[in-house]
């Protein structure tokens, strides 16, 4: 076999002949021609017999290593003239428009980022991570599912943070396959008005129940747009508060302790700090020693433990309504009384929560379902603090968490 016809088969790229073959220091490069003689719009797929020039330079793509070569692909194309986007250089079939990779190489890229961390995918593919948040946005644009915002019938609306001060985005859960199927940059009523705007009317009504957190954004959105939905306040979120009020007892007390000329008290307390926050079945032997000696020293934070677990107890599974009412119910007239201020304010948002939270527990909300999603998101959202945009990071959590199917090239091909 030649050369350039045991390349072609080796490259499996659609539609193009192997002009020739190349070996540079530290790549191959290998020169190819499109088969097709009509010219095709990269945007919208316009074709047309009419070629308007030819490129001055090459066009350059990276494709999937040969070995432990780089692969670099080269052509020069034509241009044509679309009647709506003007001239351009023409398409082709095997990478995306504006990009300097292959489909093959992009996907690669999709898959290891959705399962490995920054560092291996950065030495592995040999590209930066903002070239990493360019890659996945475009496979997502180009893979989402366009039907995964019909049928929305219990959807939960969630803030994540993306990067360190506060960039947000807010997502939108399909609770029913389990999936996320919405996002965008921010975190207030207006990002949750675009959503029920892109989905339209009719579909924003036939949404049955929106589970949120407790802020208000969201809440008047979901009021506004879908007012036929039930609200309810998925546990997780009121979990999550139990642990936060804790954290800012424990960090009162760390703080005094500083200040009262016992640096060494406070540091072993600062250690304290997942002993108290995981869940008890969770702690290694350590933090349960660690818990065991915070009870016997008793005091305020282990008074702010002890109610946040009974908070966290109230959404243990298999327990009725009426259960859940009650212990509500006695939630709040503890907390009110506990004297320590994060809880008392705790039990306020509570109390102007409690149908909602009703309504998650008879609905059969439960605190795990939203917990794998979260944390999930949570995993991948840390990776993508290196992103460049919200949208690569967005995209990151599509590729991971949404309606999109990713499989290596190699078994996109079998
Ligand atoms: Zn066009």
């Amino acid at each position: 076999m030649r050369v350039n016809a045991g390349f072609s088969r080796l490259l499996r790229l659609p539609g193009v002949w192997v002009r020739g073959v190349q070996f540079d220091t530290d790549r191959v490069v290998v020169t190819l021609a499109l088969r097709r003689r009509r010219l095709l719009c990269p945007v919208c797929g316009y074709s047309t017999a009419h070629r308007h020039n030819r490129q001055q330079v090459e066009s350059v793509w990276r494709h999937l290593d040969l070995g432990t070569w780089r692969l670099e692909l080269r052509a020069r194309l034509r241009r044509l003239r679309c009647p709506r986007h003007g001239v351009r250089v023409e398409g082709v079939p095997f990478a995306r428009p504006g990009s300097r990779f292959t489909r093959d190489f992009e996907q690669l890229v999709a898959w290891l980022a959705t399962r490995t961390d920054k560092t291996t995918i950065r030495r592995m593919v040999r590209v930066d991570w903002a070239t990493v948040g360019r890659i996945i946005e475009r496979v997502t644009g180009d893979e989402l599912d366009p039907d995964r915002l019909e049928n929305l019938f219990e959807i939960g609306i969630d803030e994540v943070s993306w990067r360190k001060q506060h960039r947000c985005l807010t997502l939108v859960a399909d609770h029913l396959r389990g999936q996320i199927v919405w996002g965008h940059e921010g975190r207030d009523a207006a990002t949750a008005n675009r959503f029920f705007k892109e989905i339209g009317r009719s579909r924003s009504q036939a949404i049955e129940v929106i589970s949120l957190d407790m802020g208000p954004g969201y809440a008047k959105s979901a009021r506004e747009h879908a007012p036929q939905a039930t609200i309810a306040i998925d546990p997780f979120h009121v979990c999550a508060l139990g642990n936060r009020a804790l954290d800012d007892v424990r960090r009162g007390y760390w703080n005094e302790l500083r200040q009262s000329g016992d640096p060494q008290a406070a540091r072993r307390f600062k250690d304290a700090r997942w002993s108290l926050l995981k869940a008890p079945p969770n702690l290694n032997e350590d933090q349960a020693r660690t818990l065991r000696r915070l009870r016997n020293a008793g005091g305020e934070v282990w008074r702010g433990y002890t109610l946040k677990e009974a908070l966290r107890g109230i959404f243990a599974p298999g327990l009725t309504l009426a259960d859940v009412t009650i212990l509500i119910d006695r939630f709040i007239s503890k907390a009110t009384r506990s004297r320590l201020r994060p809880f008392v304010t705790l039990a306020g948002t509570i109390r102007r929560h409690r149908d909602g939270i009703l309504h998650a527990i008879r609905l059969g909300i439960n605190q795990g379902r939203t917990e794998a999603l979260n944390n999930k998101v949570r995993l991948i959202t840390r990776r993508a603090y290196g992103f460049h945009s919200a949208n690569a990071a967005l995209a990151l959590v599509m590729l991971t968490c949404g309606p999109i199917t990713l499989a290596p090239p190699h078994e996109s091909h079998a």
